[in-house]
Order: structure tokens, then C-alpha cells, then sequence
């Protein structure tokens, strides 16, 4: 295979991948700004697959290990997961393992091992589809649109930005939590007060308050928060959870929207 000439009907994964985008760009049922965190460690097929989905549309998030793979995952929330299983760190199908225990959205693996074996323990661990190279990209592209296909409805795309805790107003946009209701005493026209939080505060409310009325795992907080290798400090989520409980809260030691599952995660409630 030539340089430049890896098209739509080329296979890619092989020594020699190029860089090119395949012709014929944008489709009918077009993706509308997914993102897709590709995981490979082969720098030119990561280059591949990184200008041929951007050229569909996507957005692209890139890993080169398996703890970058699960670092990014956790905080950016990508909608699809295209994953090598051969990384130079965490071997993938432990990565499929390790996301399924808090991401749900779809995972496809590209790998050079064939056998039987690798494709079911993939499968297994919780992978969506199983692609072996060397691949055709515009196979590659049609499993992806019919996984992401598969997955809407189930995901919140547009998720909302502001909430509403107690009496404050969060928004996760500016970084500002403001007064919804005023207070009884407040003299009309002066500024709304506000409250200040943590980097950390705000990153663990950035992977709750998306999510209304749903469980997010210790696992993903901690992931999401402070990175891979973290899975068990819940006395971390705890410790931080309580000091938002008291900034928040109306009553925090019986708090009625930052909620804990026990052995499980926590739940914003509206
Ligand atoms: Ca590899």
C-alpha cells in the first residue's frame, strides 16, 4: 500500500498505514459531533484514524496506553471507544473490564489477534464489536455508525450545564454557583450572593450534575477526578462529597440532591 492511497476499499493496520482521509466525506445520518476516543498505540495508525473520523465529523480524543485510555475516558465522556488490544501498558481487554465498570457507551476493538479466544474475551469483557486488522477503514466507519445508532437514546447528548442544588444555582459552564432563591434579608437590586468552590469540588460535580437522577460509580468519580490508580480512595469522594454537602446543602446532614449509594457511587437528584 502506497502512501495516500489508503481509501475507502484500502486496509489499514497493516505495516504501512496511511495517513489520508478516505474519499466520499460526510454521510446520510451524519454523527453530529460524536466524539470518539481512538485507543492505539501505533502512531501512524492512530494518525489514521484520527484524520478519517475527523474528516466524518467526529470529534477525536487520542490515547496511546491503557491509563491514558481510562484517564480520558473517565473526564471526557467520549461516545464511542475505538481500542487496540495490544497497549503498551494495561493489556485492552483488562481496559474493557476496567470501563465497563462505569462506562456504558460503546466500545469497538481493533486488534491483530484473530483467534477466537481473544475476539470472545473481548467480548466478553464487555466490548461492542471486535474489528480485526488489518481492517478496512469504511468498515470500521459503518460498525462505528451502527454502535453510536445503537447507543442513541440511551445517552444524554445534550447534556445540560446548569442545576439546581437547594438554593443554588450551579453552572457548569462559567464555574459560578449563585443564589436562585434570594435571601429573605437580601436589599433589592444588590448583587446575588455567590459561593465558591474547589477545582476538585468542580470536577466531581462536572461527572455528577450531567446525569440527573442517575448513579455514578466511585469508581468513574475517582477516575474522573484524580486519574487512574484511584479506584479505591472512596475516603477521598467521601471527604469532598461532605464539604460540598455543606456548601450546598440545605440541610447536609440529611441531604436531599448529592446523594450516596452505599458500595456503589452517588446520584444527583434534582
Ligand atoms: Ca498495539
Amino acid at each position: 500500500m502506497k502512501n495516500g492511497t489508503a481509501g475507502l476499499h484500502g486496509r489499514l493496520g497493516g505495516s504501512r498505514p496511511s495517513c489520508e482521509p478516505s474519499p466520499g466525506l460526510v454521510s446520510p445520518g451524519h454523527p453530529g459531533m460524536a466524539t470518539i476516543l481512538v485507543v492505539e498505540d501505533q502512531a501512524g495508525l492512530q494518525g489514521a484514524l484520527r484524520i478519517n473520523l475527523r474528516a466524518r465529523q467526529y470529534d477525536v480524543l487520542t490515547a496511546r496506553t491503557g491509563r491514558e485510555a481510562l484517564a480520558l475516558a473517565a473526564s471526557q465522556q467520549p461516545d464511542a471507544i475505538i481500542l487496540d488490544l495490544g497497549l503498551p501498558d494495561i493489556d485492552g481487554t483488562e481496559v474493557i473490564a476496567e470501563l465497563r465498570r462505569w462506562y456504558s457507551a460503546p466500545i469497538i476493538v481493533l486488534s491483530g489477534r484473530t483467534s477466537p479466544g481473544d475476539k470472545i474475551g473481548a467480548l466478553d469483557a464487555g466490548a461492542d464489536d471486535y474489528v480485526a486488522k488489518p481492517f478496512a477503514m469504511a468498515e470500521l466507519l459503518a460498525r462505528l455508525r451502527a454502535v453510536l445508532r445503537r447507543d442513541e437514546g440511551s445517552v444524554a447528548h445534550d447534556q445540560p450545564r446548569q442545576a439546581i442544588i437547594g438554593r443554588w444555582q450551579v453552572d457548569l459552564t462559567s464555574h459560578q454557583v449563585t443564589r436562585a432563591v434570594p435571601a429573605a434579608d437580601q436589599a433589592p437590586g444588590s448583587p446575588a450572593e455567590t459561593l465558591r468552590l474547589t477545582p476538585t469540588e468542580w470536577r466531581i460535580l462536572e461527572l455528577l450534575l450531567p446525569r440527573p437522577g442517575q448513579l455514578v460509580g466511585s469508581a468513574q468519580l475517582l477516575t474522573g477526578v484524580w486519574g487512574p490508580g484511584f479506584q479505591q480512595r472512596t475516603n477521598y469522594l467521601r471527604f469532598h462529597m461532605a464539604r460540598l454537602r455543606r456548601k450546598l446543602e440545605d440541610n447536609p446532614a440529611r441531604p436531599r440532591h448529592l446523594l450516596t449509594e452505599p458500595g456503589m457511587g452517588y446520584r444527583y437528584q434534582p
